[in-house]
């Protein structure tokens, strides 16, 4: 369904970006990555189903490096059709204890970089398609883009910044082939969480079996983590001809948390 789309996942080493690069893959878009840590593992596994990938390391609280990023997805593969803005970041701490230097991370890298992509890239999917535009944007968001939550002040911010960025990059391109929309998980077991099991395992002087149902209870009344998998799936449909008229949605798969 993708083939010949070059789709850039920010963040896309490790979690919920490299699940949402490989289902693009999976349906024949070039993928252009992006992210810290372990590189070559991800890459491979992306090449394996067939698709050409290219990898920059863009630190996504930097503006310039963004341009560049963008400047070299351009070189690789002529631009970008599929903007997945997904690289995120957390600190858990009550706002009268919050380091004011990971507020501004926060900030950086889970809602200005969205900001710094979309308008790199909107330029070129408005002059898709003969000038009728071609392109999806989507913003992994979170459940916290919707609802709030004790001690993730910068984070729950950063979400409902970015739900409000998504609405409006929808509407400046409403009557285009531009659509933009988000993706709201609830839990979903990756890196990014299992820090958040290992501290209440810790505090709470608890397996990290134990740990991990009461941080499901709290809040997911499925009990479930969402899978990186399952949100591919929810990715390769709003790229589909099917979302065409999807836009500016905020769309949760959360196991019923924003429900209660
Ligand atoms: P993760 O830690 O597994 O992955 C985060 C990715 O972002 C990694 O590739 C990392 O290298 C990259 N990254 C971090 N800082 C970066 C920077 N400055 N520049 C470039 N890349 C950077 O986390 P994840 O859980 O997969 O999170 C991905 C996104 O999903 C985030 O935006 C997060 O807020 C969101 N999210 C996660 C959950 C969850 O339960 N895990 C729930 C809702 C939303």
């Amino acid at each position: 369904m993708l083939k010949g789309k070059t789709a850039l996942v920010t963040g896309s080493t490790s979690g919920i970006g490299l699940g949402i690069a490989k289902a693009l893959a999976q349906q024949g878009a070039n993928i252009v990555m992006n992210g810290f840590g372990d590189v070559e593992a991800p890459k491979a596994e992306i090449a394996a189903l067939g698709v050409q990938v290219a990898y920059h390391g863009a630190d996504m609280s930097k503006p310039a490096e963004i341009e560049a990023m963008m400047q070299f997805a351009a070189q690789q593969f002529g631009g970008v059709d599929i903007l997945v803005n997904n690289a995120g970041i957390q600190h858990v701490a009550r706002i009268e204890n919050f380091p004011a230097e990971r507020w501004d991370a926060i900030i950086a890298i889970n809602l200005s970089s969205a900001f710094h992509a979309t308008r790199l890239a909107l330029p070129a999917m408005q002059a898709a398609n003969g000038g009728k535009g071609w392109g999806r944007i989507i913003n992994v968001a979170s459940v916290h883009g919707l609802v709030g939550s004790a001690e993730k002040s910068a984070y729950v911010a950063a979400k409902h910044g970015i739900v409000g960025l998504t609405k409006v990059t929808a509407l400046e391109n409403a009557t285009s082939g531009v659509t933009c929309n988000a993706i709201c998980p609830g839990w979903v077991l990756t890196p990014l969480v299992q820090k958040q099991v290992d501290a209440k395992a810790a505090a709470l002087h608890m397996s990290n079996e134990e740990a991990t149902k009461l941080l499901l209870g709290e809040k997911e009344p499925s009990m479930q983590f969402t899978t990186p998998e399952e949100l591919g799936a929810l990715a390769v449909f709003l790229c589909s001809e099917a979302a065409n008229n999807v836009r500016g949605v905020a769309w949760n798969m959360d196991g019923g948390w924003a429900a209660q």
